[in-house]
């Protein structure tokens, strides 16, 4: 059993706890209680704590395309040349340790939980490794050894784009049928029992990548095991035309016509959406997973969220490309993004956009024991510093959390009751001399 005393404790929603006592048993909180000072032998947080973070969209390896890729010109289309001349250097050894590194970071951002969209599967020229889920694995034992949790969300990539076979680098992503990348699923999963710190969930790349039988094929396999389910939906205007050519409805349409929209389809950035699109998926209360750092990074564009959520839509945000890994910058500019396409301010409740890097992150990772600091929930506990010069003179709010503090704000973080992060500095890795190397070394 430990006790965390928290100076301010942000439970959930807005209010702020002055004085408080996070009891935890394994990695479990077991109480919460108002308790003005640290009584003896608890460990004392200092500042602001928060739930930890969920990060609902990650492909690990942009991270190493972060200050190679953001001059001259072009648009997602030349970014997406870049990214897949990265590809080709990596392999089940540089990919973890490459992993490590940048989940290393993330919960040095007191993120807790990662939702992996993992799509690199096989090795040159499409071919299996020995173990086909040596990628995927890859991937669980890098979270594990940084400390967080992960949802590797198994990607069925098929084609090239519409009606076009994959490339030579999209070879390494294709199962080549749907039956063949649910059987390989169904191996990874086999392979993760007894990893507490990881569970599975299916991605769709999206509509370029798959066709109207796979969409239907995968979307009763996850309905029928109750995963998370996700797929980029609508990022760029060039998906929208190409899908309407072929198939007269948009992405969203297509994915609904062929059962996968519910309350456990997640569309990853959904930028480009229409009146119909947003009904479609207010009606399911499906979740928008918003990443705005990449996708203004990108030139995407932004999404509708002041509609999408009033429609019934649940927000989540994620780092996406990892142009920066700051979940706070994220949620806010959910916000900010807003004001610039409504000319008006307030568009979402701040509680709304704390749940978005928190409570709804987690529950749509399939993960509804997390993101809240309760009885019963995940122990994971976030703390950021109110007297840096960024948090200095705002108060301990929840304001503050999502509107001053950035990454370099986070000095504890408690993931699933093991302290992964102390005075604001990993527990057991060295991160940016991990970075550096494992960075450096794709690029010799
Ligand atoms: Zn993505």
């Amino acid at each position: 059993m430990t006790a965390y005393w928290c100076e301010h404790l942000l439970r959930i929603g807005d209010t702020v706890i002055d004085g408080a006592l996070v009891e935890v048993a394994g990695e479990r909180i077991t109480s919460v209680s108002t308790v003005d000072a640290p009584p003896p032998g608890a460990v004392v947080l200092r500042g602001l704590t928060v739930p930890g973070l969920a990060n609902a969209h990650s492909h690990a390896f942009h991270r190493a395309l972060r200050g190679r890729t953001h001059g001259g010109h072009g648009s997602f289309w030349t970014w997406r040349d870049q990214m897949y001349g990265l590809v080709e250097r990596l392999d089940p050894d540089t990919y973890y340790a490459l992993a490590r590194a940048v989940y290393g970071e993330m919960a040095l951002a007191g993120i807790t939980c990662v939702g992996e969209f993992h799509y690199l599967h096989h090795g040159p020229g499409g071919i299996p490794y020995d173990d086909p889920n040596a990628m995927g694995s890859a991937l669980i034992a890098a979270a594990h050894d940084a400390g967080i949790r992960i949802t590797l969300l198994d990607t069925c990539y098929l084609h090239g784009g519409i009606g076009v076979e994959p490339n030579e680098v999209q070879r390494r992503f294709s199962d080549l049928d749907v039956e063949r990348w649910i059987g390989r699923v169904g191996d990874l999963r086999a392979g993760t029992t007894g990893s507490p710190h990881a569970r599975l969930g299916v991605a769709l790349h999206s509509v370029r990548a798959v066709d109207p039988h796979s969409i239907a094929v995968a979307s009763m396999w996850a309905a029928d095991r109750r995963w998370p389910f996700h797929a980029h939906v609508s990022e760029q205007p060039a998906e929208n035309e190409a899908c309407r050519a072929k198939y007269g409805v948009s992405p969203v349409g297509l994915f609904a016509r062929h059962g996968a929209i519910s309350r456990r389809f997640t569309a990853v950035h959904a930028n480009h959406v229409d009146h119909d699109d947003i009904a479609t998926l207010g009606a399911a209360h499906a979740v928008v997973c918003c990443c705005p750092t990449t996708e203004r990074d990108l030139a995407d564009g932004a999404a509708p969220t002041g509609r999408l959520e009033r429609a019934g839509v649940r927000l989540t945000v994620g780092s996406d490309s990892h142009a920066v890994i700051d979940l706070f910058e994220e949620m806010r500019a959910v916000e900010t993004h807003e004001r610039l396409s409504t000319l008006a301010r307030g568009n979402h409740r701040i509680a709304s956009l704390l749940a978005a890097g928190t409570e709804a992150g987690h529950e749509s990772l399939g993960w509804p024991d997390g993101g809240v600091i309760g009885p019963g929930q995940l122990a994971d506990l976030v703390t950021l510093s109110l007297d840096s010069v960024r948090t200095a003179g705002g108060g301990a709010s929840a304001a503050t959390a999502v509107f001053a503090a950035t990454a370099a704000d986070v000095v504890h973080v408690v993931s699933s009751g093991r302290v992964i992060v102390r005075d604001g500095a990993h527990a057991t890795m060295d991160v940016p001399a991990e970075l550096g190397r494992t960075i450096g070394a794709l690029y010799t």
